[in-house]
């Protein structure tokens, strides 16, 4: 069980890692920081301390920990941040501070579903037929790489309406979240008139509906696997990581 003097740096930018360092600060004395990209605009609240911005590579996270006297990394990016996992791993084994990394399983196909496994967001462009109505489940960052298919109609959804036109010869957005029901999601596929879906394999239970809403409606979906997974010792689950830890 961490101590008073212990400092725990968990690397966010995810619910779960919001949930460790609520736990960690419920039920230990230590400090806990949680550190987020910076990315968005207005983060949830996260229990404990937090920092905001890149460190500076690898080597300015090694500092960071020797800085503040740090005795636990928490990986709990996002499966798919593969660079700050990786600059984790180094600055840990670098410091001898210790490393744990959480690494939620990868969604795996059902008989019924109709995935196209590809290793790459230019691997899943090069994948969708042409003249498909594709919806591209992929972050607002990851969409320009599209651009080039102007064979393709796109169907995105987004949060919040975009304030410039998309780099789309066709497309349209659908304003909304994504929706942990699978009768809503799969409305929306139909509604929409989806041929094809895109999206990241990232597991968890988050996404997960639109996946079983392809399979109801029988949608082919093409599906980036994960980036190769960072050093260190890795937990499936917020609570295999906690019983580790406490
Ligand atoms: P990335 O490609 O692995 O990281 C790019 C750079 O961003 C890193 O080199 C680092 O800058 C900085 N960075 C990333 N995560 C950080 C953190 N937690 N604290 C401080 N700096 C961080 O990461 P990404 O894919 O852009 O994701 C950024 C953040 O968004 C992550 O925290 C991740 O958990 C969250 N997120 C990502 C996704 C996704 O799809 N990738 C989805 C949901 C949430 P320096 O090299 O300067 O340290």
């Amino acid at each position: 069980m961490p101590g008073a003097t212990d400092t725990i740096l968990i690397l966010g930018g995810t619910l779960q890692a919001a949930a460790i360092a609520e736990r960690l600060c419920n039920d230990t004395p230590a400090r806990v920081i949680t550190s987020l990209a910076g990315r968005t605009q207005n983060p949830l609240p996260v229990a404990g301390e937090t920092r905001t911005g890149g460190f500076g590579g690898a080597a300015g996270l090694a500092t960071y920990l020797r800085a503040h006297n740090v005795d636990l990394v928490i990986d709990a990016t996002h499966p798919f941040a593969q660079t700050i996992s990786g600059n984790a791993a180094w600055a840990a084994e670098q410091t001898g501070v210790r490393l744990m990394r959480l690494c939620r399983p990868a969604w795996e196909p059902d008989t019924q579903d109709r995935w196209l496994r590809v290793a790459s967001l230019e691997a899943a462009r090069d994948a969708i037929p042409s003249s498909s109505r594709t919806f591209l489940a992929l972050g607002r960052q990851h969409i320009d790489l599209f651009a080039c298919r102007d064979d393709v109609h796109f169907i995105l959804r987004m949060v919040d309406a975009p304030a410039d036109d998309l780099p789309f010869r066709s497309y349209e957005v659908i304003v909304g979240k994504p929706s942990p029901d699978v009768d809503a999601e799969t409305d929306l596929l139909t509604g929409c008139g989806a041929s094809h879906i895109v999206c990241r394999n990232s597991g968890g239970t988050g996404a997960f509906a639109k996946i079983l809403a392809a399979r109801q409606c029988g949608l082919p979906v093409i599906m980036i696997d994960r980036p190769a997974e960072a050093g260190g010792p890795s937990f499936a689950s917020v609570s295999a990581l906690l019983a580790a830890v406490i």
